[in-house]
């Protein structure tokens, strides 16, 4: 038992005590909250399996604690696929979802037992003749969301007039399509695109049915939005509506979700130290370990701006800057932002950081990653323990 399991893992205390074991810079992952965020999905859409994807957040623990609440996953990649296997999760549980994919990545996902790929164009249809007694495919539709903050039918998926094509290519090759899939982007400001789709994606069920294919699964995608600065809709008046449309898809399909961000983004802190800091012009820049080049990378990447704070908030809050420890000089999380006064060691928390952080954090000028610990309820459950 690292802290009292009574503590909130993310309050200053306990985080002190984590860096105070386990040193800086830190993503400390709370499993409670984990398993808050995946319960409340799973209640405001109740007859959806809910597949979480990896990409965000991957890390063992962090699938393990979702796999015991009933999870499902949704892998595009192999280091995914022989993540889940090490985390001993049910094959039938995974969906292998990269529109685009080597041969070595179908065989390597058929040889982990996972069944379920997507596709969205005749190529990717035609690399699954030889398959066609293993797999099962899902055609990915493309709606376009320029509200979303990563509008991600811009890259992937096809246009809805293209189904019925792709469909009778693969029938031509005895090819199953089981259903169709969309993702209206990440971060999704409402669910009017979720909506949408899902009505358009009914309609194409609808007519493939009348022509003799019956699909049998619509997958909703991610989107469902977090919480970082602003707030956004909670996730039960979110799904309310998805719900309604979902209540309407022809009898015989299944819905499945693919959420990421939602359930990880609030289950996490950063944790970082400031290591220097100097007095330019008429503000203070401080270092940090921790910057643009590693957890902060959803700065760029994702977007984001996260809710960063000292720990040991106390006096004046003065215009400052934050910075990386690299010698990029690109490498600044934040130009303005109001803060304390802070010392050397002092320590800086950034809020709402579980999701497009750490995973595509790199180790530029050898500064490391920050340690993810995943607490659960006072226990760290990947990672030695000093203590
Ligand atoms: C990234 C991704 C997700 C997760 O999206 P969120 O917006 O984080 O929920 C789901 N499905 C696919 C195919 C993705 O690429």
């Amino acid at each position: 038992m690292v802290l009292d399991p009574s503590w909130d893992p993310f309050a200053a205390e306990a985080i002190h005590r984590l860096a105070d074991l386990y040193g800086s810079p830190l993503l400390v992952v709370d499993a409670e909250r984990l398993r808050d965020r995946y319960r409340r999905l799973a209640d405001a859409l109740p007859e959806v399996r809910l597949h979480f994807a990896l990409k965000p957040l991957p890390h063992r623990a962090v699938v393990e604690v979702l796999r015991d609440e009933g999870a499902s996953f949704d892998l595009a990649t192999n280091g995914e696929v022989e993540l889940v296997r090490r985390a001993q999760v049910a094959p039938e549980r995974c969906i292998h979802t990269h529109p685009i994919k080597r041969d070595a990545d179908i065989r390597t996902a058929l040889a982990a037992g996972i069944d379920t790929f997507v596709v969205d164009n005749p190529d990717e249809v035609r690399k699954f003749a030889k398959y066609r007694r293993q797999a099962g495919l899902l055609i990915r539709v493309a709606f376009r969301n320029p509200g979303a903050v990563c509008d991600l039918s811009r890259k992937f998926g096809c246009d809805p007039a293209e189904v019925e094509e792709l469909i009778g290519l693969a029938e031509s090759l005895d090819v199953r399509i089981r259903g169709l899939s969309f993702h209206v982007g990440s971060q999704a400001p409402d669910p009017a695109m979720h909506v949408e789709a899902i009505e358009a994606c009914a309609g194409l069920i609808a007519r493939t049915a009348a022509r003799g294919t019956a699909l049998e699964i619509l997958d909703i995608g991610g989107g469902f939005p977090a919480d970082y600065c602003e707030p956004m809709l909670p996730i039960e008046p979110f799904c309310a509506p998805i719900r309604a449309a979902l209540a309407a898809l022809p009898p015989g399909v299944r819905a499945i979700a693919e959420p990421g961000r939602t359930i990880v983004a609030p289950a996490a802190v950063g944790v970082s130290t400031v290591m220097g800091r100097a007095r330019r012009g008429d503000r203070w820049w401080y270092y940090l370990d921790d910057g643009l080049y590693g957890s902060y990378s959803g700065r760029l990447y994702d977007h984001a701006s996260y809710p960063i704070e000292a720990l040991n908030g106390g006096g004046e809050r003065l215009p400052s800057v934050l910075a990386g420890p690299t010698c990029d000089s690109i490498d600044v999380i934040e130009e303005d932002i109001a803060l304390p006064v802070l010392a050397i060691g002092d320590r800086v928390v950034g809020r709402s950081m579980g999701a497009y952080t750490w995973a595509s954090a790199s180790e530029f000028n050898f500064f490391p990653k920050a340690t993810v610990l995943v607490v659960d309820r006072g226990r760290i459950l990947v990672g030695e323990d000093p203590s």
